[in-house]
């Protein structure tokens, strides 16, 4: 697995010109290797390398992964559509959430969160292009998610997080990062305190990282093209 230890240093290495050119120090930007698709070799690969978080988007793989790497310091991040009906083993086994956009599934995940795993941390997905049939919540429509989300017991606000339509200009993908960065001020002025912008992927984590990205999430430039 050369390929992804290679392939890990390159991307540090990236991720680190990226804060440098936005004035920011390295350890502000943290790389989520992306490993839906992916076989467990290269996962093992990262792991060695010292790749320690990853993102899964289906419920059945991502829990086959989990079981395989118990005896590791991974950390798991969903970060697919989430079904109601899938609620109960993404709180048992996931330590992030990042595609929330329904009150329902917030308190599904809190209510069924076991106590000893401490509180789920969460993202709210905002549908930040306002794409029709799109999943994440639209913006008008997040202050008050927000703030119904920060009253749940087991679960902790972290931020939000975007998914946007695919732009190929730097100067046209800035934009949508830039606003999800204004939402969060904005709930900030509104008293809801986050520490989390989920943005950036293979494509487009350089104008994320200019616009202040905290987690981009890698999978194509880590791992290679997917099965
Ligand atoms: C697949 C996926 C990624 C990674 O995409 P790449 O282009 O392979 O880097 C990031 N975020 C989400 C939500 C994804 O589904």
């Amino acid at each position: 697995m050369i390929g992804v230890t290679e392939n890990l240093r390159n991307i540090r290495d990236l991720l680190a010109f990226s804060a440098a050119e936005a004035e920011r120090t390295p350890d502000a930007v943290k790389l989520l290797a992306v490993s839906k698709k992916q076989p467990i070799e290269k996962i093992f690969a990262a792991i060695d390398a010292g790749q320690q978080d990853f993102g899964e988007n289906f419920v059945q793989e991502g829990l086959a992964k989990i079981d395989q790497t118990r005896d590791k310091d991974v950390v798991w991040h969903f970060i697919g559509h989430l079904q109601n009906n899938k609620t109960r083993v993404v709180a048992e086994n996931f330590d992030w959430v990042h595609t929330i956009d329904r009150l329902k599934t917030a308190r599904r995940l809190s209510q069924q969160r076991p106590e000893s795993l401490g509180p789920l941390n969460i993202c709210l997905q905002i549908n930040v292009d306002d794409e029709d049939g799109k999943s994440g919540v639209v913006i008008d429509a997040l202050p008050e998610l927000a703030a119904a989300c920060v009253d749940l017991p087991n679960l902790v606000l972290r931020g939000l997080m975007c998914l946007p339509a695919v732009r190929t200009e730097f100067s046209e993908q800035r934009k949508p990062f830039s606003k999800l960065r204004e939402l969060a001020q904005n709930l900030r002025a509104g008293g809801i305190d986050t520490d989390t912008l989920s943005m950036g992927m293979t494509a487009d984590y350089r104008a994320a990282i200019i616009e202040g990205a905290t987690i981009v999430r890698i999978g194509t430039a880590l791992f290679g093209q997917r099965d």
